[in-house]
């Protein structure tokens, strides 16, 4: 019967492979190298499920992809595994998987040992070297070669894995000494780094800054939540296992939003690689901007882009070449802005053979995806729009960049001013004008603000509000302290330099059109950029253009380049009148199509080039067009039509701000007509839609509150969901000055954000129409809640608050207090996963005490105690109003449940009791049968996890059935 049932379990496997035969293909090709096929084949070989004849009869080559498979010739002989293995051979084959693995790293060695015992010719090691082997594709050859020379040459192997395996880590880098060769190439490569990384980059000629002196570390998190992480995460982790999810790729991104410091992170990287200081595993690091490979019009191949673009080995290319191959563990390899170059993500192009040429776009994909260089670390930077679920395939983990913290804020501007005067008065201002804080979270506006600390000082407080403030900011100081003194009296400083402006406008608005960061001379002469507009500091030269003599030049950033396309557009007579329009209906667009649309209609210059290429443009322009937006919003402001007097007529300018507040309030409409009608008996709910932060944040570029009002006029909802739309303090500025017109009160759902203290603080203007706030996880301290409760104990509507997870202590509890003293219609308070002890429930009893409203309490995972138990339940015990409270996860032993047990012996509100995993045990749990005896509404105590024995659980469930397990 057995026997019956397993042959038609395996006819069924059979007939379901049949079936599902070309997803099963796909699945072992579509990553593009043989890799995956050939680990089957290892499997199916060791298991005795394919005799070696039909594994010889089955085509792997590296170009399996194209060639297509030949899987006819195999045959699985289901049921006929091969007897006890016993001879070298067949240990060889029966552990295939494991040798493959192993064999990796030391397939030199292996080699040496064969010929050394006269089983290996120089012909053979020279076919298991072939440069179009992978690694392990290497270890499978050697491996089958091995089998042709019989039991003596197993044998040797056998012999050689085990002495590697005593002497450990042959992977291990002390025990490898590369040749000589590649030593002073490692040389020549660590000067040429150091070279270009010692400055910080985007100074360029303005000003000498080296990276040393003014990094200021930001804040690193895994995209994934990693359950077994400690402490931030920090530069080293990037290239280390933490937060590994999958572990066949080699790829890490860094994703952060414009100016969050993602290529000065790598440039640190590369600096401390280069000073040794860091990085020690690898030997070769090669660092590539994809603002550069664009320019790239060559085909390559692997060697000629390491060796060209980033250092070129002075003898011995070959050789150089073969270690790197050879050691792909020792390599790291970086690639900065992937969300610039001009083609985006595809696996479609398969190549697995390091020396065939190919265009340098596909080159890269297949080095991200591993299916060129497997085994070599990549270190990949893009703005997060750019990553598709086709690139997150292929990475080994993700990391966010989110920018500065407020005490790096601090920090960088003490680095960036030698004279301490300067700086306190730097960061004085800022902290006088939260709103600028919050945008310096930004590291590049951190710059800009801290670059332009005498403007800064000169402002009035609070007159710096938006991102377009300190964009006009830098831009008047650049204009201003970099040409001579004003020459035509009575001019705005706008009209002065208003030719500077448009052709640098145009340059980076046709620039933006055509996924272009780089511009030659000749593209600065069609756009009018004179010698004296490049002296203005906003353009720097190019290092290293390899492709041509000629000079190069990229805007100080993407986000200026972005803000002279505002400024352009705004400016400019030969902006077409659907421009404005068409920018703002990118909301949301993820397809290329609507991106290039965007570029033909309005690119005034239009070439047959530039066509082809902005075909090529993808949704990787939405961000930049965004930025673009919000400046267009912001110049558009009423606070900054002075600036445009006599630059352009102030009838043209007003058609472009009716054109800006029609389209925005479209947008929102767009949003609001898209939310579900509730179902019955629920609120009615938003879930932001891509886009709807970016259109809050052009309306409050605009800072015209009757825009505001307009804009949220018609949103009628109960529920604002907000989850996860990386909201950091400036998107909570933009958020409060929007909100704050709704007409009715509404739940706040912020959680899994950066919203941190000073977010917080930008929230408190539309707390009076918020009735709940859920902030939890969003990184918030007790000097925010300090700020926050201070606003909602004056705000009627506000009754509930949920702030999992955050970095809240017993110095917060007193604040909370005095709420729950002061509201007597607050509902819940749920404060799980902090870190308040005893002393912080005590503060909090103090308030509970005295109110007579709170309906759910919830201090799961904090560490209250007997001692928090028994102060909390004092201060409820006689509660009318108390429903649900939560002490999961406390540390409350039986002392805290005999405390516990007055509440149910005399509050006449409570229903439910959650204490699971505390440390009660079964006379703890008497104490609460015994109150329940008198309680007749309570519906459940839950006490999974304390310390009972099972037999002690299986009776008391039968004394109670409310006590639950
Ligand atoms: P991204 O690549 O994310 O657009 P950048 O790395 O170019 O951002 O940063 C923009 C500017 O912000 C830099 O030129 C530098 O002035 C400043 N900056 C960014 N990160 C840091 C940092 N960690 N320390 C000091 N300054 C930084």
């Amino acid at each position: 019967l057995m026997e019956g049932r397993l042959w038609t379990e395996s006819m069924f496997a059979q007939e379901l492979v049949l079936k599902q035969r070309t997803e099963i293909l796909d699945a072992l090709c579509s990553s593009g190298s043989a890799e995956h096929l050939e680990r089957v084949l290892d499997i199916l070989l060791a298991q005795g499920e394919l005799v070696w004849e039909d594994y010889l009869n089955v085509q792997v080559l590296p170009e399996v992809q194209q060639s297509g498979l030949t899987l006819s010739g195999c045959s699985l002989t289901v049921g006929q595994k091969e007897e006890a293995q016993n001879t070298p051979s067949q240990t060889l084959l029966a552990r295939r998987p494991n040798f493959v693995n192993k064999l990796q790293g030391c397939i030199d060695g292996a080699l040496e040992a064969l010929v050394a015992s006269g089983h290996f010719s120089s012909g053979d090691c020279k076919e298991v070297q072939l440069p179009v082997h992978t690694p392990s594709q290497q270890a499978r050859r050697l491996l089958d070669h091995v089998r042709s020379k019989g039991e003596s040459a197993a044998t040797v192997l056998l012999r050689f894995i085990q002495q590697t395996q005593e002497c450990e880590s042959p992977l291990n880098q002390e025990t490898l000494t590369p040749p000589k060769e590649a030593l002073k190439y490692q040389k020549k490569l660590i000067s040429s780094v150091s070279a270009h990384s010692f400055f910080l980059s985007t100074y360029g000629g303005t000003s000498h800054m080296s990276l040393d002196d003014i990094y200021t570390e930001g804040e690193l998190e895994l995209a994934q939540h990693c359950p077994n992480m400690q402490g931030p995460l920090g530069l080293e982790d990037i290239v280390g296992t933490t937060g590994t999810v999958n572990e066949d790729a080699d790829t890490v991104l860094i994703s952060g939003e414009a100016g969050s410091g993602k290529s000065t992170l790598l440039q640190r990287l590369h600096l401390l690689w280069a000073q040794r200081a860091a990085f020690h595993d690898f030997l070769f690091l090669f660092p590539f901007s994809c603002r550069k490979l664009n320019a790239e019009q060559r085909e390559l191949s692997v060697q000629e882009l390491l060796f060209q673009h980033c250092c070129w080995p002075d003898r011995q290319q070959e050789e150089i070449f073969q270690f790197i191959v050879d050691h792909p563990h020792l390599i790291l390899f970086t690639f900065d802005g992937l969300d610039e170059l001009k083609q985006s993500f595809s696996d479609e192009h398969r190549l697995c053979c390091p020396t065939q040429q190919a265009p340098v776009h596909i080159l890269l994909f297949n080095l991200i995806q591993g299916s060129l260089m497997k085994g070599v670390w990549k270190v990949v930077t893009s703005r997060p729009e750019a990553v598709g679920p086709l690139l997150k395939k292929h990475l080994r983990k993700e990391v966010l960049l989110k920018g500065f913290s407020p005490s790096a804020v601090d920090c960088f501007v003490r680095k960036h001013h030698s004279d301490p005067t300067v700086a306190a008065k730097v960061l004085q201002s800022l902290q006088a004008n939260t709103a600028l804080l919050g945008l310096c979270h930004n590291p590049v506006l951190c710059w800009i603000v801290s670059r332009c600390h005498t403007e800064l000082l000169g402002c009035g407080e609070g007159s710096l509000l938006t991102m377009t403030d300190v964009y006009l900011m830098i831009l008047q100081n650049f204009l201003q302290h970099q040409s001579a003194p004003k020459s035509t009296v009575g001019l705005g400083w706008i009209q002065e330099h208003l030719k500077t402006v448009l052709h640098l406008g145009q340059l980076a608005f046709e620039g933006l059109g055509a996924t272009c960061y780089i511009f030659s001379s000749t593209d600065l002469e069609t756009c009018g950029v004179t010698e004296k507009d490049i002296c203005m500091g906003f353009l720097i030269q190019t290092k290293d253009m390899l492709s041509t003599q000629s000079k190069h030049y990229e805007f100080l950033h993407v986000t200026i380049q972005c803000f002279f396309a505002a400024l352009y557009i705004i400016l400019s007579s030969d902006t077409q009148r659907s421009t404005i329009p068409k920018l703002f209906e990118m909301q949301g667009v993820s397809e290329t199509c609507l991106c290039c649309s965007f570029f033909r209609a309005c690119l005034t210059h239009d070439d047959p080039q530039g066509c082809v290429e902005a075909e090529e443009a993808r949704a990787v322009e939405i961000p930049n067009l965004q930025i673009t937006a919000m400046f267009v919003c912001g110049l558009l402001s009423q606070r900054h039509h002075h600036l445009w007097h006599h630059c352009c007529p102030s009838a043209t300018i007003q058609k472009r701000v009716n054109q800006v507040s029609r389209c925005l309030s479209k947008g929102m409409q767009k949003h609001f007509q898209s939310i579900p009608q509730p179902v019955e008996g629920e609120k009615k709910s938003m879930h932001a839609m891509p886009g709807f932060i970016w259109l809050i944040k052009c309306i409050y570029e605009m800072q015209e509150g009757k825009i505001a009002k307009d804009a949220v006029s018609k949103l009628e909802v109960d529920h604002l969901k907000l989850t996860y739309c990386n909201i950091g303090p400036v998107e909570c500025t933009a958020l409060a000055f929007v909100l704050q017109h709704l007409r009715s009160p509404v739940g706040l759902e912020l959680d899994n954000n950066s919203v941190g203290d000073v977010g917080v603080e930008q929230l408190l203007p539309c707390m009076h129409i918020c009735n709940s706030l859920y902030l939890r996880n969003n990184n918030i301290t007790d000097e925010g809640i300090s700020r926050l409760i201070t606003k909602a104990i004056q705000c009627d509507n506000f009754r509930k608050i949920a702030l999992f997870n955050n970095k809240l202590t017993d110095a917060c509890t007193q604040h909370f207090s005095l709420l729950l003293k002061t509201k007597q219609n607050f509902l819940a308070l749920r404060l799980g996963n902090n870190n308040i002890t005893a002393e912080g429930a005590r503060q909090l009893a103090e308030g509970l005490k005295v109110n007579r409203s709170l309906q759910h309490l919830g201090l799961w995972g904090n560490r209250i105690g007997d001692a928090g138990a028994v102060a909390l339940a004092s201060a409820l015990e006689h509660s009318k109003s108390l429903l649900w409270f939560s002490l999961v996860g406390n540390g409350v032993g039986n002392a805290g449940a005999c405390a516990l047990a007055n509440i149910i012996k005399n509050s006449t509100s409570l229903e439910e009791l959650w204490l699971t995993e505390n440390c009660i045990t079964k006379t703890g749990v008497e104490y609460l049968i015994q109150a329940l005896e008198y309680n007749t509404h309570m519906k459940s105590i839950w006490l999974r996890n304390n310390e009972l024995s099972l037999e002690e659980v299986e009776e008391i469930k039968k004394r109670d059935p409310r006590l639950i397990f």
